[in-house]
C-alpha cells in the first residue's frame, strides 16, 4: 500500500509550524489511540501512521530530508529519516514528549506516568561522588586529574549480562520481552487498558535461568577505574562538577550514572584567594618604606619583583593586575592585591635605640597626614570596587 503523504495524515499545510505540527498529532493520537479503540486494526493502523507522520515532521532534520524527496528519502536506507517501521512502544515513550510531564488532562487517559512505562525499562547506575583537592596554582591555571575510582564496573566475565552464557538468557514470558503488562479494566467509559512494569522481569524484558558465577546475576562488579577529570580555571571551593556516564555502571547493561566531582581548595601558604583576587601580605620595615626599595612578592605564577616608592605608607594596597584567578567561562581574570605592612622591630640594640632616639626628634618624623595620603576608608572602598 503506498503511503499517504505525512502532511494530509496530520492534516496540516506543509507550512506548518511544530505547534500546530504537535497539535494535529495529539488530537490523532487520542482519536485513535488503542486504549480507546480496543481490538479496532483500523484505528490501530491510523494511531500508527500518524505516530510515523509525528515522528519525522517533528524532526527539523528529518523534515527537511521528507520535504525535498519524499518517502523515497526512506527507502535510501542509511540515507533516509528513518520514518516508519515504529512498534507501539516506540510510539508510547514518544507521548512524554507529546502530553508532557504530570498536570495534562490526558494522563489519566494515558495512565499517567505508566504511559511511559510501555517501553522497556532500562536500569540506571547510581551517581558517584568524589572529592578533588585543588592547589590555588591549579585552580588559577586548570588542571588535568586522573583519578582512580572505585565503583561498580561492567561484569568482564558476562560482559554485563548477568547470565552464565548465552542459553542462558531468556525472553521474558511473562510480557514476552516488551518490559510492560496490559491490563483491561472495565470503567464507566467502557474498557480500558493499563500498562504496568512486568513483575516477572520487573521491566527489563529478559529473565536469566543461570546466572554469570562472578556478578551473580547483576552484570556489574566492584571495581577501580582511573577517571580522567578535567577541571576548568577558576572553580572554588564547595562547586560541582559532574560527567555524565562516569558514575557506577547499571546492573545488566543499561545506562551508568554519574560522576559528582566536588571541588575542595587547599589553602596557599602566603596568598589568600578572595573571589577572582589573591591577597598578599607584604611586611616591609620603615626603612625600606622611608627610602623606596624592590621586594619580591609570591605569584601564583611564581616570584614577582615589586617596586616601593619612597615614602610609602603602611596600609597602602599595590594592585598586580591580572595576577590573580580566572573567572570560570570567562577571559577575566583577577588581580593580586598586595597589602603593605611596615614591619616595626620588637627588640632593639644599643646602637639601633641610640639611631631610632634621634630620629624620633626629628620633624620629619612627625606624622603629617596630608591630603595626598589615602584614608583607610579610601583604599577600603578601591580593593573592593
Ligand atoms: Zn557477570
Ligand atoms: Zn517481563
Amino acid at each position: 500500500m503506498a503511503k499517504r503523504d505525512y502532511y494530509d495524515v496530520l492534516g496540516v499545510s506543509k507550512s506548518a509550524g511544530a505547534d500546530e505540527i504537535k497539535k494535529a498529532y495529539r488530537k490523532l493520537a487520542i482519536k485513535y489511540h488503542p486504549d480507546k479503540n480496543p481490538g479496532d486494526k483500523a484505528a490501530e493502523e491510523q494511531f500508527k501512521e500518524a505516530a510515523e507522520a509525528y515522528e519525522v515532521l517533528s524532526n527539523a532534520e528529518k523534515k527537511q530530508r521528507y520535504d525535498q524527496f519524499g518517502h523515497a528519502a526512506n527507502a535510501a536506507g542509511a540515507g533516509g529519516y528513518g520514518g516508519g517501521g515504529m512498534n507501539m512502544d516506540d510510539i508510547f515513550s514518544q507521548f512524554g514528549d507529546i502530553f508532557g510531564g504530570g498536570g495534562s488532562p490526558f494522563d489519566s487517559f494515558f495512565g499517567g506516568g505508566q504511559s511511559r512505562g510501555g517501553g522497556r525499562r532500562v536500569a540506571r547506575g547510581t551517581n558517584l561522588r568524589i572529592k578533588v583537592k585543588l592547589t590555588l596554582e591549579e585552580i588559577a591555571k586548570g588542571a588535568e586529574k586522573k583519578i582512580k575510582v572505585n565503583k561498580q564496573v561492567v561484569c568482564q566475565t558476562c560482559d554485563g549480562t548477568g547470565a552464565k552464557d548465552k542459553s542462558s538468557f531468556h525472553t521474558c514470558q511473562t510480557c514476552g520481552g516488551s518490559g510492560s503488562v496490559r491490563r483491561v479494566t472495565n470503567t464507566i467509559l467502557g474498557q480500558m487498558q493499563t500498562t504496568s512494569t512486568c513483575p516477572t522481569c520487573n521491566g527489563e524484558g529478559t529473565t536469566v535461568t543461570n546466572k554469570c558465577n562472578t556478578c551473580h546475576g547483576d552484570g556489574i562488579v566492584r571495581g577501580e577505574e582511573t577517571i580522567t577529570i578535567n577541571i576548568p580555571a577558576g572553580v572554588s571551593e564547595g562547586m560541582q562538577l559532574s560527567m555524565s556516564g562516569k558514575g557506577n555502571a547499571a546492573p545488566r547493561g543499561g545506562v551508568p550514572g554519574d560522576l559528582i566531582i566536588l571541588i575542595e581548595e587547599i589553602p596557599h601558604e602566603t596568598l589568600k584567594r578572595e573571589g577572582s583576587n589573591v591577597v598578599y601580605d607584604l611586611h616591609i620595615n620603615f626603612a625600606d618604606a622611608a627610602l623606596g626599595s624592590s621586594v619580591e612578592v609570591p605569584t601564583i605564577d611564581g616570584k614577582a619583583k615589586i617596586k616601593i616608592e619612597p615614602g610609602t605608607q603602611g596600609g597602602k594596597i599595590l594592585r598586580l593586575k591580572g595576577k590573580g584567578v580566572p573567572e570560570v567561562n570567562s577571559y577575566h581574570r583577577g588581580d593580586q592585591l598586595v597589602y603593605v605592612n611596615i614591619w616595626t622591630p620588637k627588640a632593639l640594640s644599643k646602637d639601633e635605640r641610640d639611631l631610632l632616639e634621634k630620629l624620633q626628634e626629628s620633624p620629619n618624623f612627625k606624622p603629617q597626614p596630608g591630603k595626598n595620603e589615602k584614608s583607610f576608608f579610601e583604599r577600603m572602598k578601591e580593593y573592593f570596587e
